[in-house]
């Protein structure tokens, strides 16, 4: 077999397929190296299982709210109840799907998949180990590092013990109570999932609120629906220590206190995997753990390119396929382009659901000062709460500009936030004003027309 590629992408997650097809799609000869399972992160151990344990544990709020709209289980002491393992399962085979789905798009797309871990032997010359023992040594003319990031462990005694997020899709089913530490994407998006799957969950956050870095008002909005919804949440805790057997465990905290319970999840952020790279032999440059870019997604080699989470800039699947397929346009399609890193809108599959794009407040303010931004905002019930009467409050939330009326940041946490939020974002990429908005005819009934019928 021929050795010898135009391209070599690492990694075959969200940014190295789109890479790939794109460039083989322009007549390249591409192979794409993958040590784990084809589909990456999002595919594999990320946003789509994630997202499918969130449907599934929102059925129990579903299927609660159902009486107050006239229905009733038949038979006396009916009563629903999850079964984990059978959803967990679920989940699984259609992952399977997914990979399977994506091998044969490589197929399709006429990208070779060579299966093991590559690894750089000079700037051309990569090897490829597999779980067989097999070895290859490859040559490309270019190489597009895409090999992702990897949840990090926190550095406290008997981390090992607890899980990462990529140990919860294994699982057969759930303990009774799980003490999730972390209060970004993973950790709350799991203290929802397992919450409405009935798990006794207690989140300890070191900080004092939820979810750094958005719109702090919309983080409290989370918060007080995680905390309506039975989470134990903790703030100012530290986790000092793990120990116990599986299935038994106690996490000490710093200040002492001892949480026990049956699993422990450590959402406590991702890092770029460069382990196993041997980046050094290509003389590709790291910074602080991570493979830094020029916008057209090269690294100090010319020839050597990286996108995705291994880059850590913006690490959401979206943005990952976008860069893949910025640098096949450029390099392969004579069609240069770059991506626009901003307004990139993002959701978190709380429950309830928070999703945003753009500015929040606080960074609004101290961008233009608190003279120049304006917030609109629109608090209530939703009429899906109406008939069921639980529930929170959702919240829409317009940062604009106070000067030229211009739209910085739209946020939004409840029903269906994420599907209205990316349209929105539509609206703010097109520099729109909230007198755009105004004029917008609402679309009734629906939660969204607050957004264009708010206040001024
Ligand atoms: P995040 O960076 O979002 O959050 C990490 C959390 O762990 C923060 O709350 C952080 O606290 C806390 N933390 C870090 N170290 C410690 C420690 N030693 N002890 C206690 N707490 C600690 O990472 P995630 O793992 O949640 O997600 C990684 C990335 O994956 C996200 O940034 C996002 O890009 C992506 N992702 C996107 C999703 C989506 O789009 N829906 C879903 C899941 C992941 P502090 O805030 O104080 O630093």
């Amino acid at each position: 077999m021929d050795d010898s590629f135009d391209l070599i992408v690492i990694g075959a997650g969200s940014g190295g397929l789109a890479a790939a097809k794109r460039a083989a799609s322009y007549g390249a000869r591409v192979a794409i190296l993958e040590g784990d399972r084809v589909g990456g992160t999002c595919v594999i151990r990320g946003c789509v299982p994630k997202k499918l344990l969130v449907y599934g544990s929102a059925c129990g709020h579903q299927l609660a709210d159902a009486a107050s709209y006239g229905w009733r289980l038949e038979g006396e002491g009916a009563h629903w109840r999850c079964d984990p393992a059978l959803l967990l399962a679920n989940v699984r085979a259609e992952v399977d799907r997914l990979n399977q789905l994506h091998i044969a798009g490589l197929a399709k797309a006429g990208v070779q998949l060579i299966s093991g871990w590559g690894r750089f032997e000079d700037p051309h010359h990569l090897r490829v180990s597999d779980s067989q023992g097999g070895d290859r040594r490859l040559q490309a003319d270019r190489v597009l590092i895409a090999v992702g990031g990897r949840p990090h462990r926190p550095a406290i005694a008997g981390a090992q013990l607890g899980w990462v997020s990529d140990d919860l899709f294994e699982l057969q089913g759930f303990p009774e109570r799980v003490v999730v530490v972390g209060a970004g994407y993973i950790a709350c998006e799991f203290a929802g999932i397992l919450s409405g799957l009935g798990v006794a969950v207690t989140q300890l956050v070191r900080g004092d609120h939820l979810l750094r870095g958005f719109d702090r008002e919309a983080s409290a909005v989370v918060q007080e629906g995680m905390e309506a919804a039975g989470i134990d949440l903790r703030f100012g805790v530290n986790p000092a220590a793990i120990d116990g057997e599986p299935g038994d465990l106690q996490l000490r905290t710093e200040d002492g206190s001892v949480f026990g319970c049956g699993g422990v999840l450590l959402a406590t952020g991702r890092r770029p995997f460069l382990a196993g790279l041997n980046l050094e032999a290509a003389g590709v440059a790291q910074e602080g753990g991570r493979i830094p870019v020029a916008a057209d997604q090269s690294t100090n080699v010319a020839h050597i390119h990286a996108v995705g989470d291994v880059t850590d800039r913006i690490n959401l699947t979206p943005v990952a396929v976008d860069e893949g397929r910025a640098f096949a346009d450029t390099i392969y399609g004579h069609r240069p382009r770059q991506v626009d890193h901003s307004l990139v809108p993002s959701a978190v599959f709380t429950q309830p659901e928070l999703a945003s794009v753009g500015l929040g407040e606080e960074e609004a303010l101290e961008r233009y000062g608190s003279e120049g931004v304006k917030v609109y905002r629109a608090r209530f019930r939703s009429m899906a709460q109406a008939l069921p009467k639980s529930g929170g409050r959702v919240l829409l939330k317009l940062v604009t500009e106070a000067g030229s009326g211009r739209i910085v940041g739209a946020h939004m946490v409840g029903e269906h936030s994420a599907e209205i939020i990316q349209m929105a974002a539509i609206a703010l990429v097109m520099g729109a004003t909230k007198a755009d908005f105004d004029r917008t005819m609402a679309l009734h009934p629906s939660v969204a027309e607050e957004f264009v019928t708010m206040a001024n």
